[in-house]
């Protein structure tokens, strides 16, 4: 299908040519009738799926045909969970709006807020904001809702995720009740549909990725290494491998300051953005990351979130994220698009239980590798057949240690550890215990020598 074909107007389809796009995703080919026809709309799409312009293209469309905006109101309003994904939905806007004449702005907390209350005096057709800027703004009497007539929010799932709910709530309150009602997010939870059945009229659902989805793009691999000697593989890997470009995450944003001394400290040149960060520096960061000034980027998942770099060759992660869904939106950032992207975790052995739900979300075992003089004290186990029926693996077994369990559970990881992480089906050293329960704490004797001859 061809974007013509969807019915988007002559100024849209030169825009999309000036951006290259040879034809709709399919978020925008399912989406984009729908939002046309003035439907609500319930979509799940992870981001690198182009859903940014399977919203703002039919909004755009639809604004271009109505009333010019009002000095102080909004005609769209696009909630999103972060500053970063405010300024790149609203840049996606004003790319895609380019033969247009309709106003975007963008308003989102950590900078000063009179600049955007001076662009708002002119009114906006579209706002891209966050929920607590624009909060601020209302009660400042600087935006108005009377002329509003479509809500998008962006990554609901990660709004909820944020604490934003009561926030969403109190801005759905102020908008007009007759509106279009759009909600993207990764994935439909019980918790999203509840929030979309609360506001929404009979939107229509579009489902792009029913579960969470890595891209196919994607390959992975990670390295098993001591939890303490992570910074130090890493600078190991950024020099011997020559990589030149790559975002790394990490849990905590103490974590990512700690990380940024540590490769400083090697003579590497990286910088972070984490939430302590302010707006200035965050932009900073990305602006030097994306224009190749600085080749590492070290950030928190909630600052990474929604962040479109072209052609990102790599995402390492230095913590391995706390749900698995965040694995799949880490790497997101790269392989974007129909690129190949690469995604490398740096993992310990207290990960096991994070990595096993990584590898049962997307049914498959992450290669192993291992790194000359980096092999850890404990070996991260390899995991049970992520693709079995969850039943047998809860099934729990009765431990055979009454001899000698040391040898016995040593000896089968032993085995397993030899090369064919990816191949080998059983359990492990943590055989018997269930999924998302922490498995026992290594002992001496259980925990397999590192496996040497990786694939990767
Ligand atoms: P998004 O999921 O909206 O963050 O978009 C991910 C990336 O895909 C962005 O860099 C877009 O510029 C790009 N993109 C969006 N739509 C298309 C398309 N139809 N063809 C090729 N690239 C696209």
């Amino acid at each position: 299908m061809s974007f013509a074909e969807l019915q988007l107007s002559e100024p849209l389809l030169q825009a999309i040519e000036a951006q290259g796009y040879k034809q709709p995703s399919p978020i925008q080919e399912q989406a984009i009738p729908g939002i046309l026809a003035g439907r609500d709309m319930l979509a799940a799409a992870q981001t690198g799926t182009g859903k940014t312009g399977a919203f703002t293209l039919p909004l755009l469309q639809r604004l271009a045909a109505g009333e010019p905006v009002r000095s102080n109101s909004v005609r769209a309003l696009i909630l999103t969970p972060t500053r970063e994904l405010a300024a790149q939905v609203g840049a996606s806007a004003v790319l895609y709006g380019r033969e247009l004449s309709l106003r975007t702005e963008v308003a989102y907390g950590g900078v000063r807020i009179n600049p955007q209350m001076m662009k708002l005096r002119k009114g906006a057709d579209i706002l891209v904001a966050t929920p607590g800027r624009l909060m601020d703004l209302y009660r400042q009497n600087a935006v108005k809702f009377d002329q509003l007539e479509a809500l998008v929010l962006d990554e609901a799932d990660r709004m909820l995720d944020l604490g934003f709910l009561a926030d969403i709530r109190k801005i759905l309150d102020l908008l007009p009740e007759k509106r279009q009602n759009l909600l993207f997010s990764a994935t439909l939870s019980d918790d999203i549909r509840a929030l979309g059945r609360g506001f929404m009229s009979d939107p229509l659902e579009v489902n792009v990725s029913p579960k969470v989805i890595a891209a196919a793009t994607v390959q992975h691999g990670l390295f098993p290494v001591d939890k303490k000697r992570k910074g130090e593989m890493l600078s190991h890997l950024i020099r011997t491998k020559a990589w030149s470009q790559a975002l790394v995450f990490v849990k905590t944003k103490k974590g990512c300051d700690r990380l940024v001394q540590e490769l400083y400290a090697d003579g590497i040149r990286c910088t972070a953005i984490h939430g302590d960060r302010s707006q200035a520096m965050r932009n900073r960061a990305l602006e030097d990351f994306k224009s190749g000034k600085i080749g590492i980027l070290v950030a928190t998942d909630v600052a990474a979130r929604g962040l479109d770099i072209e052609d990102l060759p790599l995402v390492v992660n230095i913590d391995l994220p706390r749900s698995p869904e965040d694995y799949i939106h880490r790497i997101g950032r790269t392989g974007r698009a129909g690129s190949k992207g690469r995604a490398v975790s740096l993992v310990s052995h207290d990960e096991v239980v994070e990595l096993r739900a990584i590898e049962r979300l997307m049914k498959k075992r992450i290669t192993r590798d291992n790194i000359n003089g980096f092999d850890p004290e404990h070996d991260v186990p390899v995991s049970p057949d992520p693709t079995a029926k969850l039943k047998k693996v809860t099934k729990p077994k009765k431990p055979k240690r009454s001899k000698s369990p040391a040898g016995k559970a040593g000896s089968k990881v032993k085995a397993k550890g030899k090369g064919k992480a990816g191949k080998s089906s059983g359990d492990s050293a943590t055989s018997g215990s269930r999924p998302g329960q922490r498995p026992p704490p290594p002992r001496a004797g259980r925990t397999a020598p590192p496996s040497k001859g990786g694939t990767e």
